[in-house]
């Protein structure tokens, strides 16, 4: 392929994703932004594949067909509950990869440059190492708190921030150090033997370490926030890939991950009130005594025709789904119950917090995969003052976005955070299995609140008696 045939097919590409993310940020135009977005990846990686040369083809052929496949059976195979930890773990990939190719850059005797360029040179590698390192350790931690194998509470060391401070100072003193020992044109030696070696391994194990750091000392009620700077990491992680292999199109690619992740992590701050450096610096989310978890009260159980009843009386409906609707799978059932209730002449609206579930937008990509028009999908913000005048709220598979405590509780560890407020409604109806706690193990007191009725039960099958109770 001709460089300028692979320069126009780079600026497509570029092209794409932009139109892709635009597409995105649209509920209604979020189909087309995806199509947008695997067409620029398929002619990027058409155009990087018939860019390099004969002997790399092969190789090249044989570790798109493994990882293709990999990623393939990963996508098909994973449950949507799943969905957020495989995002976690896609992140990580492109941190090491970034790794990776900062490692074979330096190692790469052919690369002779120098004055300037050089330091520049070795400057993408170490600075590429660093957020690659970082983003890859802190995604598998994501991962692990995501799919539950690690514990949400965060992990508080003494002096973590005296801690933090000493790496970010170790990582810049073994960078003058590292500039200082390099030397281009070393021959093809094993790594230890190429100046500067040491000071570059440091600091990857440092960053590594700093990753697993970072996200260990988030709680959690703040994993939102982490989710979305490393989905940002990993845009950066890229485009210093892109700018060591001099390929535009992952730098400009990278920056866009990178900008667009920076953007969503400060909408989510914003959503949750949270301000990002004290998420950063960690530690929302401790449970501030040791029965955060356990609410007093009475709890007023009910059955599906009870359920049922209550919204053959009411005329204004509000569903509040969250990730238990997700684990139920319940949200065909509950459009199938929306359909039959605006037939009957009710308004039904649905109320999504911006952390509802385990993945910005979780919510949203259920309604849609459910048929749910768009138009009667709200965002907190738009709908939190209209619950004095709704007759009953159906919390389905919700907690923490749901707790009261977030508003009444100065000492509640997840004090500050804007909830859906449903209890000023006339009735609330909340679907779980158990009284357990949220994400965040708060404990809340809604469940035991005058005007809360619970239906306990998975939330598909309580929600298929409901229909059945509605039709009959
Ligand atoms: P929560 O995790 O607070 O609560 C979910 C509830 O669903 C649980 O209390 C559980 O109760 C219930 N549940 C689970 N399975 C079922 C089932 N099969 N049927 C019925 N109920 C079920 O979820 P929310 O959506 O309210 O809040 C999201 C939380 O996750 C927040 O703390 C948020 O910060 C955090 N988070 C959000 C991310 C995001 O980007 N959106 C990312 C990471 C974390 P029971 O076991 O009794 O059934």
């Amino acid at each position: 392929m001709s460089h300028s045939l692979v320069t126009m097919s780079y600026i497509v590409a570029a092209i794409l994703f932009i139109l892709s993310l635009s597409g995105l940020s649209n509920q209604e135009s979020s189909r087309k932004g995806n199509y947008y977005g695997m067409l620029g990846m398929a002619i990027a990686i058409i155009a990087t594949t018939f860019n390099v040369s004969s002997s790399a083809f092969a190789i090249l052929l044989a570790a798109i067909a493994i990882g293709g496949s990999i990623g393939a059976r990963a996508a098909l195979k994973v449950a949507m509950t799943q969905m957020p930890e495989l995002v976690a773990i896609m992140h990580s990939l492109v941190g090491m990869a970034a790794v990776l190719v900062g490692f074979a850059n330096f190692m790469d005797s052919s690369i002779n440059v120098s004055g300037v360029e050089k330091t520049i040179h070795e400057l993408e590698i170490y600075i590429g190492i660093l957020i690659g390192a970082i983003t890859f350790s802190g995604s598998v931690i994501a991962f692990g708190k995501l799919s539950e194998k690690i514990s949400g509470k965060p992990m508080l060391l003494p002096a973590r921030h005296w801690l933090n401070l000493g790496l970010l100072i170790a990582v810049i003193v073994l960078g003058g150090l590292f500039l200082q020992q390099t030397e281009s044109g070393a021959g093809s030696l094993p790594l230890l033997d190429h100046g500067g070696a040491l000071p570059l391994l440091l600091m990857t194990l440092l960053a590594l370490a700093f990753g697993v750091h970072m996200v260990m000392a988030i709680g959690g009620a703040d994993m939102p926030v982490v989710v979305s700077m490393l989905n940002s990491y990993s845009g950066w992680a890229a485009a210093a890939t892109g700018f060591m292999l001099s390929n535009d199109l992952l730098i400009v690619t990278g920056a866009l991950v990178g900008s667009s992740g920076a953007i969503l992590s400060y909408i989510m701050c914003h959503a949750m009130n949270r301000n990002f450096i004290s998420v950063i610096a960690g530690g929302f989310g401790t449970a501030s005594g040791a029965d955060a978890a356990v609410v007093e009260g009475e709890v007023q159980p009910i059955n599906a025709d009870e359920a049922a009843s209550l919204l053959m009386e009411a005329k204004n409906i509000m569903i509040i789904p969250g990730y238990g609707m997700a684990v139920a799978q319940a949200q065909h059932t509950v459009y199938e119950i929306t359909k039959l209730l605006r037939e009957k002449g009710k308004k039904v609206g649905f109320g999504i917090h911006p952390v509802a579930g385990r993945m910005p937008g979780h919510m949203n990509v259920l309604l849609a995969e459910a048929k749910v028009p768009y138009d009667i999908v709200y965002e907190m913000d738009e709908i939190n003052d209209d619950f004095p005048h709704v007759d009953v709220s159906i919390v389905i598979g919700a907690n923490d976005i749901v707790n009261p405590s977030a508003l009444d509780d100065p000492n509640s560890p997840i004090a500050g955070m804007p909830v859906l407020e449903c209890w000023k409604g006339e009735t609330t109806i909340v679907l779980k299995r158990s009284m357990a706690s949220g994400y965040a193990g708060v404990g809340n007191p809604l469940f035991v609140l005058e005007n809360t009725r619970m239906l306990f039960g998975d939330a598909n099958t309580t929600m298929q008696a409901v229909l059945k109770a509605l039709q009959a």
